[in-house]
């Protein structure tokens, strides 16, 4: 068990300063959360295996007096010194590809991390949000998908380490809410992209970029009609902290419901660029949902939440983003 000191919390001004633990924090999403606690004057401890997540992403945060890394996986137990006020557990990795490679971890990541961050949680009396998946509906039947809707997931293939792990995971988290009284939340995120994707990590809209830039042609996985619909970093970060506030035990849907087309996607990447590359076919992975577009009412509803940012807009800055990454990887490999 990995045993580590927080500091005591203090008040100032009007705003009461947490204590916030962000499990999986030097990840995409996570590493966007550790910043934005930080900046608002909160203490952070950022818990990661670093498995996909890395310290580059943390790297402004890693000398900020309020900010705390903690290499740890979270299938084991974690004891914290202190008081802690919130818990994201946002560890684990997201990209199909990627949590492919060891399944047997991802599932115990999204069970037995789940069990041990909520343990943590009835301890300290904190609460505590999961970040749970769309692939809970697995290949949906109807658009948009709801929460009421079951889902079309298959038990025993390729990606059910991770669908079947969430749809676990929640049901820990709904159990600890509705019968330890823990504070629990889960969120059901869609689809989201920005800067701080691994530019290796697998996913479509790092893909797409990375190969763009790198004048490679765009991938496109059986004949592209699959749909998504992508949320951009920021907005998602404040659908979580909106949860977090609420009193919402039940899942709840984030993401962006404009849905696009991996054609689409893949025309309005090489217009945004000017790469001149084609698209090759590559064949559709098993059991890869077929359509996906969130039915975000009870979001707007319970947190007064809606997504901000247009694709397009999503899409310039996370490009630029990439453009610099991959010039200063360029550059690093010249010198
Ligand atoms: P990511 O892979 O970039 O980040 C996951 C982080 O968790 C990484 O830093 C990784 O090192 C860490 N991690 C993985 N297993 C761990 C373990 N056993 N112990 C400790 N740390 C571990 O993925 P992301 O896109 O940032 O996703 C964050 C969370 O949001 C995940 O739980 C994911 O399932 C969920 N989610 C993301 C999306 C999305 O589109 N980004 C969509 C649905 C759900
Ligand atoms: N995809 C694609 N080319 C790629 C990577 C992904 O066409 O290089 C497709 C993939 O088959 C899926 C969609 O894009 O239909 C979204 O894939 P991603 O891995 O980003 O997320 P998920 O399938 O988990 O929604």
């Amino acid at each position: 068990m990995n045993t580590i000191s927080v500091k005591r919390p203090s008040f100032s001004g009007v705003a009461r300063i947490k204590t916030i633990v962000i499990a999986g924090g030097a990840g995409f999403v996570g590493s966007h959360l550790c910043e934005r606690f930080i900046n608002q004057g909160h203490r952070v401890v950022c818990v990661d295996n670093l498995q996909t997540g890395s310290r580059d992403n943390i790297a402004s945060l890693l000398a900020h007096h309020d900010f705390r890394f903690v290499l740890h996986d979270v299938t084991a137990p974690l004891a914290l010194d202190g008081p802690v006020h919130e818990i994201y557990n946002m560890a684990c990795t997201a990209s199909p590809p990627r949590y492919q490679l060891d399944p047997i971890h991802t599932f115990r990541t999204c069970t037995d991390g789940a069990m041990n961050l909520l343990n943590l949680a009835r301890d300290k009396g904190a609460k505590v949000l999961l970040s749970s998946t769309s692939e809970v509906y697995g290949d949906p039947e109807i658009s948009l998908q709801h929460e009421g809707y079951r889902g079309n997931v298959n038990t025993c293939g390729p990606r059910a380490c991770y669908d079947e792990g969430k749809r676990a995971a929640e049901t820990l988290f709904w159990e600890y809410g509705a019968h330890l009284g823990v504070q629990t939340r889960i969120a059901r995120i869609f689809n989201t992209y920005g800067p701080r994707m691994h530019p290796d990590d697998g996913r479509v809209v790092s893909n797409f970029i990375v190969q763009a830039l790198r004048g490679q042609d765009l991938t496109i996985y059986g004949n592209g009609s699959q749909t998504r619909s992508f949320c951009y970093i920021d907005d998602l970060v404040d659908g979580l902290i909106a949860l977090m506030a609420s009193d919402e035990k039940m899942p709840v849907n984030l993401g962006n419901p404009d849905e696009f087309t991996m054609l689409e996607l893949a025309r309005k990447v090489l217009d945004k660029t000017g790469a001149s590359v084609g698209l090759i076919n590559q064949p559709l992975p098993q059991d890869d949902p077929r359509q996906r577009r969130p039915d975000i009412s009870r979001a707007a509803e319970l947190l007064g939440w809606a997504p901000k940012v247009a694709l397009d807009q999503g899409l310039d800055l996370t490009i630029r983003w990439f453009w610099s990454v991959l010039n200063a990887q360029s550059v690093e490999a010249r010198v």
